[in-house]
């Protein structure tokens, strides 16, 4: 009996040190969003199979710390989820992705890339959510059709202003993406009653494909859904050529993954981009 007690007075003293130090965080947070220079986003790019010519990038926040170092998003967007910070970051990763987006549009070298953004349940039911994309859009002169908004089973299910907004989206004529998909409480009739796009299938299952028919059948039935309601299908997280190989077989014709390229900055990105480009 002590002993229960004893482990669960320990348990509490963590939820304190760990409330403690989000609450330190999402202060620091709140000043990095105030400074230039400590956020910035890196880009993963998406590319086709089997052969590997980008098509689109993902946008993916990274926190440089002066002290802390890099801090990853697993770490701080939750944070600025529950402090509500997540509106005015969100809001300024839409404006700077959109922005990168454009300029890739304006060059002919770059031209025809599209652009992703990871955007938060809290975000998306926050109401104008719409009504600024359109303006994020028209102030960066970005075709609606080249932005996705990706967003996770999640958040928009059972949310009816997630639904409301995500039509709002499509009506701008931008994209909608569920992201991780199959990891959260979703049923598949989402994807019949929700406007979406395309499907980012979990890294998850993506490993699975190469391993036993059980561990492969998930990625085999999301493609062929996908396939059947007319949806695109993203592979997340490839690794090897093995796996690109396999799920090119399966069907799949988008994947993402460190095997193609890691997110990088767009220095690093543009070589890659003109690549692209000239090889089409
Ligand atoms: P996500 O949207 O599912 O993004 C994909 C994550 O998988 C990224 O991690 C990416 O770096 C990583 N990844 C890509 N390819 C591979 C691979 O081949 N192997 C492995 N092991 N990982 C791979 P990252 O950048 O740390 O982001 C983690 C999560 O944080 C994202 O998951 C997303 O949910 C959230 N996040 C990142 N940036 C943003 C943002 O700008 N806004 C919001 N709201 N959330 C963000
Ligand atoms: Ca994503
Ligand atoms: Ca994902
Ligand atoms: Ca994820």
């Amino acid at each position: 009996k002590d002993h229960g007690k004893g482990r669960y007075a320990a348990y509490d003293l963590e939820l304190d040190r760990r409330s403690v130090q989000h609450a330190e965080l999402g202060a620091e947070l709140r000043q990095a969003l105030g400074t230039h220079g400590q956020l910035h986003l890196v880009y993963q790019p998406i590319v086709t199979l089997p052969e590997g010519q980008i098509t689109g990038v993902e946008a993916l926040i990274r926190w440089q710390h002066p002290q802390r170092g890099l801090i990853p998003p697993s770490e701080f967007i939750p944070v600025a989820e529950r402090t509500g910070l997540i509106v005015p970051l969100g809001r300024w990763i839409m404006r700077e992705a959109a922005a990168q987006a454009a300029a890739w549009a304006d060059d002919p070298a770059t031209a025809s890339i599209t652009m992703s953004v990871n955007v938060s349940a809290r975000q998306l039911r926050e109401p104008g959510f719409p009504e600024e994309l359109a303006a994020v859009l028209h102030e960066t002169g970005l075709e609606p059709s080249r932005f996705t908004v990706e967003v996770t089973e999640t958040a928009v299910f059972d949310s009816d202003a997630a639904l409301t907004a995500l039509r709002g989206i499509h009506r701008l004529g931008a994209r909608v993406a569920l992201d991780d998909f199959g990891t959260g409480h979703s049923s598949l009739g989402l994807l019949r009653t929700c406007p979406v796009d395309i499907l980012k299938v979990d890294k998850s299952f993506v490993d699975g494909v190469t391993g036993t028919a059980e561990q492969a059948a998930i990625a085999i039935s999301l493609i062929q859904i996908t396939s059947t309601l007319r949806l695109a299908a993203v592979a997340e997280g490839v690794e090897t050529a093995e796996q690109a190989e396999v799920l090119h077989r399966l069907g799949y014709r988008l994947a993402q993954g460190f095997y193609f390229s890691r997110p990088a900055s767009p220095g690093q990105i543009y070589p890659l981009l003109t690549r692209a480009a000239h090889a089409q």
